[in-house]
């Protein structure tokens, strides 16, 4: 096999162009850029532009189930617009910011890989523009001050009778899920139960991704919920009036992030929610910046279509109006093996069986993708490891179907890998454009009939079963102001199940709803399925044993 440079070697050996430049190639006149030294900057939300946005063609990428790996969503994306602008087209990528989790547990970082990332690839997965950091601080500095007024108000009946507000930190770090805080002498706080999530869970990051302007991120900032008064009502960050204080501490993170790919095109990348225990897309802002610069904007959402897909559809296109024109839904040779029943540790070696078989991992995504009036095509993200025989099985099992298929092979040879797929996508795009949006569910569904619509329609689930402290959690909410919400279902990425080892597709299966978390601010609610944590723990041989800094140069992120 051919062999390929590491991805950091390959970001290296990239000649960055000014962010400045980059910018003018997308009519953003350098004036306007508030630059984060010299290969990245934020942009100032003025520069949106509704005409423009009516007029881009946003385009969704999503996959098949993924394997532990990865499928490589944000690699095709990148590849793709990199191949939409071989053939001429002026394409924009926008992205989500990857979190120190997964880049010091076990997935690695998140700008793509070989010659399709967006770069400067230490920095973007690092502490880039400091989003993260804001966001963290913003979403602890209401944990204090709201323990603050507990502790003022200790003894009198405004003291809040429960507390729903936790802590975030952007790693993963299992020790931190359940703590006790106010421990020691008087003068340290009350006694309570605590716990952290990780900051892509933060209800505060998904403000951040859902607000269209720094009003609205102030709005439901104020509407957060943070507990219940002894009267029962709720108690919310504007009651503690604290909002001014939380939004002046987000107002940087809100602009979103330039930076650009390995041919040097733009990429807009902003705010970062896990698509498992959160809603998965880069910010509403970012996509709408993009779509206002590029007539071709590529948008990636987290893990598989079940969970970014469907809270792409469901929460953030029926919130901020977006109507992509195609969804483009990655595979590869070893995620369809895995779900064809081949043990992880053979999924490199040729198997057509296992391919056939896995295939209807694909069928399924495929028919959940059109049930909301989606076209879409396959991506087949080429390993060097596939072989032809894997390849023109996928790509009959898609003609046979009337689905459009086009190989990417942007990971090792950038744009010109990525020039057939981008083709596709355009013809498509001209010829077969998607239908209006046909959501899941409806705003006025009641929660269980929500939630009941997406795991039995996309997951394929034959039965739910709510805990008793769910069934009362939504009960309470069925007669709220928040009865219209949209549902965000955390659930393993591995499985259309909540049991992440049953690969390939489950049938007949019971979905068990754990609980409920109310993101008031963010507009959804929250159900937890299965065991899923909204804090991740570390592997035995975590990424962050191979990184390292060596002669001034960072080794080891992927
Ligand atoms: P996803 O967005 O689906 O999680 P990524 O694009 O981040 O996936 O890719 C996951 C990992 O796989 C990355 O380390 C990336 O470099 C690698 N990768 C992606 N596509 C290929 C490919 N075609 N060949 C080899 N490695 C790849
Ligand atoms: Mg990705």
């Amino acid at each position: 096999y051919k062999t390929i440079s590491s991805d950091i070697n390959i970001a290296r050996s990239i000649k960055l162009k000014p962010i400045t430049e980059i910018a003018q190639s997308i009519t953003i006149p350098e004036k306007e850029l508030i630059p984060y030294g010299k290969y990245i900057a934020k942009v100032p939300l003025e520069l949106e532009s509704e005409d423009k946005i009516k007029k881009s063609n946003l385009i969704l990428v999503t996959s098949i189930t993924p394997t532990k790996a990865g499928i490589g969503k944000t690699t095709v994306s990148i590849g793709l617009a990199l191949g939409l602008t071989k053939i001429g087209k002026k394409a924009v990528v926008a992205l989500r910011e990857p979190s120190l989790g997964p880049c010091f547990g076990m997935k690695g970082g998140a700008t793509g890989g070989g010659y399709a990332q967006v770069l400067p690839m230490e920095n973007i997965n690092l502490h880039f523009t400091g989003d993260f950091h804001a966001i963290t601080s913003a979403h602890n500095m209401i944990t204090a001050l709201l323990d603050n007024y507990n502790y003022q108000n200790r003894g009198t009946s405004d003291v809040l009778k429960e507390v729903v507000w936790k802590r975030v930190l952007d790693v993963n770090d299992r020790y931190l899920r359940n703590i006790v805080t106010g421990l020691g002498e008087n003068g340290n706080g009350v006694i309570q139960e605590s716990g952290f999530d990780i900051t892509p869970a933060s209800e505060i990051m998904a403000i951040l991704c859902l607000a269209t302007d720094i009003i609205d991120l102030r709005r439901r900032i104020e509407n957060i919920l943070l507990g219940y008064k002894t009267d029962g009502s709720i108690f919310t960050v504007k009651d503690l009036g604290i909002a001014g204080a939380i939004t002046v501490l987000l107002k940087d993170a809100l602009l979103p992030n330039l930076v650009q790919t390995t041919e040097n095109t733009a990429a807009f990348v902003h705010g970062g929610p896990f698509a498992n225990i959160a809603h998965g897309c880069n910010s509403v802002i970012a996509t709408k910046m993009a779509m206002s610069h590029g007539d071709y904007v590529i948008t990636e959402a987290g893990f598989g279509a079940d969970l970014g897909a469907e809270k792409f559809y469901n929460i953030k296109c029926r919130k901020s109006g977006l109507q992509p024109k195609l969804t483009v839904l990655v595979a590869t040779a070893q995620g369809l093996k895995m779900h064809g029943g081949v043990p992880i540790t053979h999924i490199k070696e040729e198997n057509i069986n296992g391919i056939k078989q896995g295939l209807e991992n694909l069928e399924k995504h495929i028919e959940n993708i059109k049930s909301y009036g989606q076209t879409v095509v396959v991506a087949f993200n080429k390993f060097t490891t596939d072989t032809e025989k894997e390849i023109s099985l996928v790509q009959e099992f898609c003609k046979e179907r009337e689905i459009g298929f086009a190989m990417n092979n942007a990971f090792a040879e950038g744009g010109k890998g990525a020039v057939h797929l981008a083709e596709l996508v355009v013809e498509t795009i001209e010829k077969n454009p998607s239908e209006k949006l046909k959501f899941v569910y409806k705003d006025e569904d009641s929660f269980k009939l929500k939630i009941e619509k997406i795991a039995k329609n996309t997951y394929g689930a034959s039965s739910i079963t709510f805990s008793k402290q769910a069934n009362q959690k939504l009960k309470k909410l069925e007669d709220s102001d928040m009865r219209k919400f949209p549902v965000c279902i955390a659930k393993t990425q591995f499985s259309f199940s909540a049991n992440p080892t049953a690969y390939g597709v489950v049938r007949d299966f019971d979905l068990e709803i754990r609980d409920i978390i109310i993101n008031r601010g963010a507009e959804f609610i929250v159900v937890i399925a299965g065991d899923i944590m909204r804090m991740p723990g570390l592997p035995k041989n975590p990424a962050a044993m191979h990184i390292d800094l060596v002669n001034g140069l960072v080794e080891g992120l992927s």
